[in-house]
């Protein structure tokens, strides 16, 4: 059934774009690279919230808030940070508006000139490192483990909804400690963090990796990601986790008394991820009929929908459905009964396609004489009649969205796997770039400048070392120098 959406196979590009509007998740605002996320795209959003801030918490971190503001010294005390941010900033000049001269409008009142300007956060190392300097003097005031849910503003040039805007919602971790394989390992325990849950709750299958120094975080030693790969083979950097050694420390001069006795500074880490994730799940899921979520993430999990014609023939069903309703609901299945009479069946079958939402059961009268229902699943569109007296509706139902959410994963794993090609020459490289697309398992010599070339050559990039990478003698796909083993290369959004 169609619902106006292009196909994939057409324009991929414009299929995205058309979704998110269309299943009501978010549109674009005045304000270009800005857009408004409507509520079924933020109760997606919430739930991934949800269960990030448990994985969080669980691992010993709390939530607190720094200021949206940054005084504009702050940013450039630490040198690479600011030269890596300084082209993406928003700046705040001036704190009030007055009337203008002709009396059509309001104009910035140059006498209300800030004395030091300020910048709207891109990401918050330098507040709170500057606030770190109070919190932390002796070893024992660590480890510092914070992390902040927030909005930032990187004023992006080429934006897409969700992907990439100008202003995302986030969160980022800020943790300090006292030694730096602490701090190692803090940065890949929450890059672990980050790929079970993209895993397990996005059903989406991440490589882990360590960046290339061209690509990594402006102020971090190490900049460790999970790449995902979308259904146009492009890969998308779903997150990412920075060593950032002791460069805020220094930069902030955060130090502790050791142990020992002695006064060091401080080693740090940062992590996030954003409402990019939310772009990673429809892209790497969804099909020409609409959204496809995985259970675990879905705001309505199951949709009940009654066939009717008689106000009698809505009460009987009704009685039946809420039976339902509550069987699952005791199990903590999220099911909505749908029983509007304003629109028709098809129409609303039609809506929860679009919608994403895992299970349909549908009821009829004549179900109600046989005693069954039938169940649609969203992710292979198929239908079944099930006879309720021969399961347990409750258990069946939960059965049936693990089923899916391992069926949603194995399908995006599966593509992944046709779709990450090992390459021994040039040649073979440019082919598979340019006609398969996907992940290209290639030596590389390990240059930036080879690095720069390739991007040149054909927009890929280096997404990641992967932390699994296999050690192995080559030669680099462009120069032939030696390398002692395979990145991932690919195009990327
Ligand atoms: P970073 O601080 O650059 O390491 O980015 C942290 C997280 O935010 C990563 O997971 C990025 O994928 C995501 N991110 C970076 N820039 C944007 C943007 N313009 N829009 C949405 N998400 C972004």
């Amino acid at each position: 059934m169609s619902k106006g959406l292009p196909k994939r196979s057409e324009d991929y590009s414009l299929w995205y774009n058309e979704l998110v509007k269309k299943a009501d998740l978010a549109e674009n605002s005045a304000v270009r690279g800005c857009m408004v996320i409507k509520p079924y795209g933020y109760s997606i959003w919430e739930k991934m919230q949800a269960e990030l801030d448990r994985m969080f918490k669980e691992t010993g971190h709390t939530n607190a808030y720094f200021p949206l503001f940054i005084p504009k010294s702050y940013l450039s005390k630490e040198a690479s940070h600011v030269e890596g941010f300084a082209k993406e900033c928003a700046v705040v000049t001036h704190y009030r508006l007055k009337n203008s001269e002709d009396g059509k409008g309001v104009v910035v009142d140059p006498e209300a000139k800030l004395e030091e300007e300020l910048i709207v956060r891109p990401t918050s190392e330098t507040v709170i490192w500057s606030t770190y300097k109070n919190w932390i003097q002796s070893y024992r005031d660590l480890p510092l483990l914070v992390n902040q849910w927030a909005n930032v503003v990187r004023w992006e040039m080429r934006t897409r909804l969700f992907l990439r805007t100008a202003e995302f919602l986030w969160q980022e971790g800020h943790t300090a400690h006292a030694t730096k394989q602490e701090a190692i390992d803090e940065t890949v325990q929450m890059l672990n963090v980050y790929a079970t849950f993209a895993e397990s709750f996005m059903a989406l299958p991440v490589v882990k990796g360590v960046k290339t120094p061209n690509e990594r975080f402006a102020g971090a030693e190490d900049t460790y990601c999970i790449e995902a790969m979308m259904q146009d083979g492009k890969a998308l950097q779903a997150g990412t986790s920075h060593f950032l050694g002791q460069n805020f420390a220094k930069a902030f001069d955060v130090k502790f008394a050791t142990k020992e006795g002695g006064l060091d500074h401080v080693w740090g880490t940062s992590w996030g991820v954003s409402t990019r994730l939310m772009g990673a799940l429809i892209m790497a899921h969804s099909d020409d009929n609409g959204l496809v979520l995985p259970p675990k993430l879905a705001p309505i999990q199951v949709v009940i929908v009654p066939i009717f014609k008689s106000d009698e023939e809505l009460d009987s069903i009704s009685e039946k459905a809420k039976e339902i309703v509550s069987k699952l609901r005791k199990l903590g299945v999220s099911v909505h009964f749908d029983h509007r009479d304003t629109h028709k069946p098809g129409w609303k079958f039609a809506e929860y396609e679009l919608k994403g939402v895992p299970l349909r059961i549908a009821m009829g009268p004549r179900d109600l004489e046989n005693n069954t229902i039938e169940l649609a699943r969203r992710d292979t569109l198929t239908k079944e009649t099930i006879n309720l007296n021969e399961i347990e509706i409750d258990s069946f139902i939960v059965a049936k969205l693990d089923e899916i959410q391992t069926a949603i994963y194995q399908k995006a794993y599966d593509f992944r796997t046709t779709h990450t090609t090992e390459v021994n020459s040039w040649e073979e490289f440019q082919d598979v770039i340019e006609n398969k697309g996907g992940f290209v398992a290639a030596h590389w010599d390990g240059s930036s400048e080879t690095e720069d070339k390739i991007k040149e050559l054909t927009k890929a990039t280096i997404r990641c070392v992967p932390l699994d990478q296999k050690e192995e003698d080559g030669k680099c796909v462009l120069t032939g120098n030696a390398s002692k083993g395979r990145v991932l290369f690919a195009r990327a959004y």
